[in-house]
């Protein structure tokens, strides 16, 4: 869970930085945005298993985190629609080194 939260702010900080330079990063952010939230859905979901019959009540903030993620990969466009920008920009600069 670690190891994907670290990849998934690496990603995004990636992005951040290119748009600082003044570049356009429509497949940077579709990428930081698919990966961390689709990350999101899957620690929060370990999350309620590692809590057991606790990540399922509303004492501990798990449950929250378990409720909220879903939003992440649905809000500021759907993750299928960063795919298919992720897939057209692939396109259009003839893959990831073009
Ligand atoms: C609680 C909530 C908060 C939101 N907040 C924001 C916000 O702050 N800012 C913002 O801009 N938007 C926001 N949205 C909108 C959200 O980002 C989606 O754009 C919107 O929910 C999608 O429209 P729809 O629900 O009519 O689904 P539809 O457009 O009917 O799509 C249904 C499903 O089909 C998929 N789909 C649709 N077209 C394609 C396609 N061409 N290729 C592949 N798959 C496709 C979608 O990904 C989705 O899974 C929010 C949505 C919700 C539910």
């Amino acid at each position: 869970m670690a190891t994907s939260l670290t990849a998934a702010r690496q990603l995004t900080l990636y992005a951040a930085r290119e748009a600082d330079e003044g570049r356009r990063v429509d497949m940077e952010a579709g990428m930081s945005k698919l990966f961390a939230s689709e990350t999101a859905m899957q620690i929060a979901l370990n999350a309620v298993r590692i809590h057991g019959g606790y990540g399922y009540s509303t004492e501990f903030d798990v449950e929250r985190y378990f409720r909220d993620a879903p939003l992440m990969i649905v809000g500021e466009g759907t993750n299928e629609i960063q795919r298919n920008v992720i897939a057209s920009q692939l396109v259009k600069r003839g893959g990831l080194d073009g």
